[in-house]
């Protein structure tokens, strides 16, 4: 049996990047004797093992093809005869469809280190029509690399508008995708995943909502991007994406079952925002809504993400100050004044339940009116 180093792996070494994790893949060799080799098998009936001792993925070459719509939609073919060619042309990318044999060199039987030094993305076969998932993935690549000036290729992108075009998006499920999705934006310049996204139309079939407002107002992609220069974590930048979405937002939230912490953020930003702009003086009672809304008392943190990201709405819209961005210190001083209310003398006092709640929120109220008139 020969082992090759395949995927990632190869691409990124090539590029210089560091490799996260390495991906293998045996030709020749059957599950029998993998298992004998102390191998353990992923699951029953894919033919991925896991190495005894370094935990990393050997997979057996194998051929697949489409059975039908969707994912599952596919069979796999392992077997001892599968060639190296024939397993790396199933594979999306030609940059992908590497290998590295034991001694370090590299087999590129569809010319990935050509398209590498081009910086082109292209796809490695008509193949690559089976799986529309490929579609999202190619965005992604497109976001991560082009920091170093990579492109889709052009009939890479005619392929990526016919897949679009022929609906099969609707037949990925949500978890594929937002896996997808949830890595793109975590990438240095995920504006360019929804970009391509949308040059290729599949933004029109996975989400209609953000195609249409980008067709007269691109400011969420620089909001977006902020996000990333900012390096916020996946939920600001979720509630970044869909700010401006309105009463689509819990649409979108379900269709690709988001997390709930980003769809609780993406709900609280898409309403509130507009209490963080610019030149925006909040009365009193305004700001007690505001910080009642959030819980700031029990939920901090989720206050502070609504900040950031409305703080990357501003820098996105250009609507920054010079100092900086004084709104988000204004609303934390708000927040402190109203979190110092002493619920404890309100208790000794000997109230308890509505009564409670109710002189809690004007005294609060009271300390908010302090603070604006300040
Ligand atoms: P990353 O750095 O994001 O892990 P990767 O290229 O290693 O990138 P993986 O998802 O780990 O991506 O997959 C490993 C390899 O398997 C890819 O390089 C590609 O050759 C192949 N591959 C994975 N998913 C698909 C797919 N849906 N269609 C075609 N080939 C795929
Ligand atoms: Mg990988």
């Amino acid at each position: 049996m020969q082992i090759y180093k395949v995927g990632g792996a190869v691409r990124d070494r090539l590029l210089g990047r560091p490799v996260s994790d390495v991906d293998w893949l045996v030709v020749g060799a059957t599950v029998e004797q993998m298992q004998a080799l102390g191998y353990r098998p992923v699951g029953a009936d894919f033919p991925v093992f896991i190495h005894p001792k370094t935990g990393e993925e050997y997979a057996l070459a194998r051929t697949e093809r489409k059975s039908g719509r969707g994912y599952g939609g596919f069979t796999f073919h392992a077997s001892p005869e599968v060639t190296l060619e024939q397993d790396l042309i199933r594979r999306d990318l030609t940059i992908n469809a590497m290998a590295e044999d034991e001694h370090g060199s590299l087999c590129d039987p569809y010319h990935g280190k050509t398209d590498l030094d081009k910086r082109i993305l292209r796809h490695v076969s008509p193949a690559f029509a089976e799986d529309p998932l490929r579609v999202l993935r190619v965005a992604r690549f497109a976001a991560r690399y082009a920091p170093l000036g990579f492109r889709v290729a052009e009939e890479t992108l005619e392929l990526m508008r016919q897949i679009s075009d022929s609906g099969e998006l609707q037949a990925l499920t949500a978890e594929r995708s937002w896996k997808e999705i949830e890595r793109a934006l975590m990438e240095d310049q995920p504006q360019v995943f929804i970009q391509v996204l949308r040059d290729c139309a599949a933004l029109k079939q996975l989400m209609p909502e953000l195609d249409t407002l980008l067709d007269s107002d691109q400011r969420t992609l620089a909001v977006l991007e902020q996000a990333a220069l900012h390096q916020q974590p996946l939920h600001v930048r979720w509630a970044c994406l869909t700010h401006d979405l309105g009463g689509a937002i819990k649409a979108i939230n379900q269709r690709f079952k988001a997390p709930r912490e980003c769809q609780e953020l993406a709900l609280l930003v898409g309403e509130c925002h507009g209490y963080c702009q610019q030149d925006y003086t909040l009365s009193a009672s305004k700001l007690l809504e505001l910080l009642q809304k959030f819980d700031v008392y029990r939920r901090p943190q989720r206050f502070e993400d609504y900040i950031a990201a409305c703080e990357m709405i501003a820098r996105g819209r250009q609507q920054l100050q010079e100092q900086g961005y004084p709104q988000g210190a204004y609303l934390r001083a708000a927040a402190q004044e109203a979190k110092a209310v002493d619920v404890k003398s309100l208790v000794e006092r000997g109230l308890t339940g509505q009564a409670l709640g109710e002189a809690l929120r004007s005294e609060r109220l009271a300390a908010l009116e302090r603070f604006t008139q300040a």
